[in-house]
C-alpha cells in the first residue's frame, strides 16, 4: 500500500497534516502579497548596485526585476548561464501539488509569467493545465482532501472522472479513475527564457558574466566589501545569492551554515510523435511528463531513490523505472523510442521551504535559494519579491508582509529538529 500511495510522489502537500484553516490563511496571503507587489516602488535617492551571485532562473528573474525597479545589476555566474538545474527541467509552472503554504507564490508566480511574455521575454508560456492521476483508491481519496484543500487555498481545481480524462488524454490508460486538474498551471520553455532575459538585461546595461566563479568575499564586521572571482573584485551595495545547489558552499565562503541537500534528477525524452495528442502537463504514477510542440514527450521524476550529489549522468535504473512507470500510464506509447535524456541537480530543504531575504546579521547580503524542486515556477514570483524588498531595504522602508510572510521564509528558521530529514 506504502508504494501505491508514493506514487502520487508530485503531491508535496501532505493531505493528512494540513488543515482548511491553513488553506484559508493562504488565500488570506495571496492577496497581501498581491497588494505588496503593487505597492509604488519605493525608489532611494541614490541609485544602488547589486551583484548576484549565480546565473540560474533564480538570479536571472531577479537581475530582471531588479533592473527594471532601478537597480544596477551584474549578475555573475561560474559556467554558462542556466547550466545547472535551470536549463534542465520540465519547464512546468505549476501550483497544484505545492504545499499550502507555497500557493499563494505559485498562484502569483503564474500571473507574472503570464505577464513577461506581454512585456516581450520570450518565454512560450502556455496556460496548459495540470492534471494528477490516481490509479486506485487510496490515490483517489488522497486527491479528493487535496482537492477540498486548494479549492480553500485559492487554487481553483476541478475533479475529472475517468471519462473526463479519457476525453481530454484520449491515450490514457484506463485503469486511471479520477483527475485532478488545475486550468491556471502553465508551461514554458527555459532555454528561450534564460536567452530572452540575458538579453534584455545586456541591452538594459546589467553586466551579465559567465565563467566567473566567485571564490570568496572580503568582509568588514557586518558587511561583505566586495566579492572576489577568477576575473577580478566585484564591489556593490548589496549581494545576492541565488547559487541553488552550491548554496551551502557559497554560504560557507561568509561562514554561514545553511543546509541544502543536492540530489539528481531525471528527464527521458521520446521520438517525435506526429500527433500532439497531450496538451497539459501531467503528473501521476510516480512522473510527471509534458508534449512538447514539436511532438517529443518529455517525462521525468526523482525522489529518494536517486543519487545525492552533483553527479549529472543518467542511470540504467532511472531509465528502466520512469519508462516502466510512463509505458503504465501511456501502454500504447510502449513502442516509441528514447531518443535522449538528461539530469539536472536540484536542492532540498528540511522544511521543503525555500531560503528567502537577508542572510542573518550581514547588513548587505542577501539570498533567494532552495526552491525544492520547482524554482523554476516560482523563480518570477520570488524575483519580484526580492526586488520590491530591496527596494524597500535602501529606502529604508518595512513593509508588514515582510515582517510577517516573507519572514517565515527566512534563514533564520534554520534549526534543525530531530527527525528533520530531507524527502
Ligand atoms: C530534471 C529536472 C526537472 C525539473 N522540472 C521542473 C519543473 O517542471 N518546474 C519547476 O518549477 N522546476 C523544475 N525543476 C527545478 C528547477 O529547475 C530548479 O528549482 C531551478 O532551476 C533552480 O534555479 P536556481 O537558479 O536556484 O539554481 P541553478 O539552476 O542550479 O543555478 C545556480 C547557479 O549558481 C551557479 N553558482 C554556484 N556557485 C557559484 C559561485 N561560487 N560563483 C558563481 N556562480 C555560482 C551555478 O553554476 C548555477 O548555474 C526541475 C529540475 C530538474 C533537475
Amino acid at each position: 500500500m506504502e508504494q501505491e500511495i508514493n506514487r502520487l510522489s508530485l503531491l508535496s502537500m501532505q493531505v493528512e497534516k494540513e488543515s482548511i484553516g491553513t488553506a484559508i490563511q493562504a488565500k488570506e496571503t495571496f492577496v497581501q502579497l498581491g497588494e505588496f507587489l503593487t505597492d509604488p516602488i519605493m525608489l532611494s535617492s541614490k541609485k544602488r548596485t547589486i551583484t548576484i551571485i549565480g546565473g540560474g532562473i533564480i538570479g536571472l528573474m531577479a537581475a530582471y526585476f531588479l533592473q527594471k525597479n532601478g537597480f544596477d545589476v551584474t549578475i555573475l555566474e561560474r559556467k554558462s548561464f542556466g547550466a545547472a538545474a535551470s536549463g534542465r527541467n520540465g519547464g512546468g509552472v505549476l501550483a497544484l501539488g505545492r504545499e499550502l503554504r507555497e500557493i499563494p507564490f505559485a498562484r502569483l508566480a503564474i500571473e507574472i509569467w503570464d505577464a513577461l511574455e506581454l512585456d516581450g521575454i520570450d518565454t512560450k508560456f502556455v496556460r496548459s493545465g495540470n492534471v494528477m492521476v490516481a490509479r486506485n483508491e487510496t490515490e483517489k481519496q488522497k486527491l479528493l482532501a487535496a482537492h477540498d484543500l486548494y479549492q480553500a487555498s485559492g487554487l481553483t481545481v476541478k475533479i475529472l472522472s475517468a471519462n473526463d480524462i479519457k476525453a481530454f488524454l484520449p491515450d490514457i490508460d484506463s485503469h486511471i479513475i479520477m483527475g485532478l486538474f488545475s486550468e491556471a498551471d502553465a508551461q514554458s520553455y527555459p532555454f528561450s527564457t534564460i536567452k530572452s532575459i540575458i538579453s534584455y538585461l545586456r541591452e538594459n546595461g546589467a553586466k551579465v558574466i559567465d565563467h566567473c566563479e566567485v571564490l570568496e568575499f572580503k568582509t568588514n564586521q557586518q558587511e561583505i566589501e566586495y566579492a572576489s572571482t577568477n576575473k577580478g573584485n566585484y564591489q556593490s551595495d548589496a549581494y545576492l545569492f541565488c547559487a541553488g545547489p552550491w548554496t551551502t558552499e557559497l554560504c560557507n565562503k561568509l561562514n554561514e551554515e545553511i543546509p541544502v541537500l543536492p540530489r539528481r534528477s531525471q528527464i527521458l525524452v521520446t521520438e517525435i510523435m506526429k500527433k500532439r495528442k497531450i496538451h497539459p502537463f501531467v503528473a501521476g504514477n510516480s512522473i510527471y511528463l509534458r508534449q512538447t510542440h514539436a511532438g517529443n514527450i518529455l517525462f521525468g521524476g526523482g525522489g529518494p531513490w536517486e543519487t545525492n550529489g552533483y553527479d549529472v549522468s543518467n542511470t540504467n535504473f532511472a531509465i528502466e523505472f520512469l519508462t516502466k512507470r510512463f509505458i503504465e500510464i501511456f501502454p500504447g506509447y510502449r513502442n516509441k523510442q528514447l531518443l535522449r535524456a538528461f539530469a539536472g541537480t536540484v536542492e532540498l530543504t528540511r522544511d521543503h521551504l525555500p531560503y528567502f531575504g537577508k542572510i542573518n546579521s550581514w547588513d548587505n547580503a542577501f539570498i533567494s535559494a532552495g526552491y525544492n524542486g520547482h524554482g523554476y515556477g516560482m523563480s518570477a514570483v520570488m524575483g519580484k519579491l526580492m526586488a520590491k524588498s530591496l527596494s524597500n531595504h535602501f529606502a529604508g522602508k518595512v513593509n508588514p508582509v515582510e515582517t510577517t510572510i516573507l519572514s517565515d521564509f527566512s534563514v533564520a528558521r534554520i534549526v534543525q529538529k530531530a527527525g528533520d530529514q530531507y524527502v
